[in-house]
């Protein structure tokens, strides 16, 4: 069964169901600046329904920039602070950043780890992503294994359909959700005009050729030419939906010490000093060399996918056009047809 909700009112009437859902807690894009970020909502007014993409990542909404852990008293008592949020949706993300989520799930809940403030957050999610009609100039998420409509990380996809969208129920929780809302979704799934959204995006570089150029080029000189323009300023990596970088700090809040983990980045210099004084990585080409090979190397090898989903926010976010797509092209070459 199908539900093609029509335009811009239809998503309205989407949003107005999930906010009428007793106990639900909605983020959606609202305006910021010239951009838009994902925040909370009370109201459909405060909604951004129209933009190409979201200047920062939903990435906050499941690891917040500083997150309190854990607090010891002065009996030296010690109280976790796991959250235990109640339902919430997470409605407007693109494809790429819902992917990114689906990455970030392996990294704090893959395996044999979890991590309990994740996980706790991450359960109480439900994803609802709008596919893409139009990537922006900067795009690149078929080249990382994505695409304007992949389902991976979403529970519902609303997938452009003529003029509105059809509602794709990607996971149970996704299901439940629908039902919960009204909204009827497609059995089978898939837009068959999929395959040509996208389609121009560059660089076409084949993952796996890059990953293994990138192992055997840990010495190449080039990444000395290539990054040394780079500022250390860390903003590409802010900015990421799926860099995961953090640092624990230790505070007294009223007597109280307090825990907390904050974002931190490998673009910043002394991210590795050690209490010797010794930097593994002291100049900003080590630090960039680090970035490419986590994402297109380690994180393959740990996670079995690439660390970078192609939202290209770090292409439009560095001051100095250091683009991480010619840093691509350089090392994995065009490798497709
Ligand atoms: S590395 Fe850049 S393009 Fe890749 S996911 Fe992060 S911000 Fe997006
Ligand atoms: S945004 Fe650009 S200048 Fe800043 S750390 Fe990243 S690559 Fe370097």
């Amino acid at each position: 069964m199908t539900d093609e909700i029509t335009g811009r009112d239809a998503l309205v009437r989407f949003l107005e169901r999930l906010l009428a859902i007793p106990g639900m807690t909605v983020y959606a894009p609202v305006a910021e600046g010239d951009g838009a970020v994902f925040d909370r909502i009370s109201s459909v007014s405060e909604a951004l329904l129209d933009f190409p993409g979201a200047v920062r990542s939903p990435r906050h909404i499941l690891t917040p920039m500083t997150e309190k852990l854990l607090s010891m008293g002065p009996d030296g008592r010690v109280e976790e602070a796991i959250p235990t949020p109640g339902p919430a949706v997470l409605f407007g993300v693109r494809p790429c950043d819902a992917r990114a989520i689906a990455f970030l799930d392996r990294v704090y809940a893959g395996g044999d780890r979890t991590d309990p403030y994740y996980r706790a957050r991450r359960d109480a999610l439900t994803i609802v992503s709008l596919g893409c009609r139009e990537p922006r100039p900067t795009c690149f998420c078929t080249t990382t294994g994505g695409g304007p409509l992949s389902p991976e990380g979403s529970d519902i996809l609303l997938e452009p359909s003529g003029k509105g969208w059809s509602v794709r129920a990607v996971s149970e929780k996704g299901r439940a959700l629908a039902d919960a809302t009204g909204i009827a979704v497609e059995s089978d799934g898939g837009n068959p005009d999929a395959g040509s959204i996208g389609a121009e995006m560059t660089p076409r570089v084949d993952i796996a050729v890059l990953k293994k150029v990138l192992d055997e080029s840990f010495d190449d000189p080039r990444w000395q030419t290539l990054t040394a323009k780079c500022l250390g300023c860390g903003a590409c990596s802010f900015i990421c939906p799926s860099c995961h970088c953090f640092d624990i700090v230790d505070g007294e809040e009223d007597g109280v010490t307090v825990r907390s983990r904050i974002w931190d980045t490998c673009q910043f210099k002394a991210f590795t000093k050690q209490a010797s004084g010794h930097d593994p990585r002291p100049t900003g080409a080590d630090r960039f060399r680090h970035r490419m090979m986590h994402k297109f190397s380690y994180c393959i090898d740990s996670y079995g996918m690439p660390g970078c989903v192609g939202c290209g926010r770090c292409v439009e976010a560095c001051p100095v056009n250091l683009d991480i797509r010619r840093l691509m092209e350089a090392f994995g070459g065009d490798g497709l047809e």
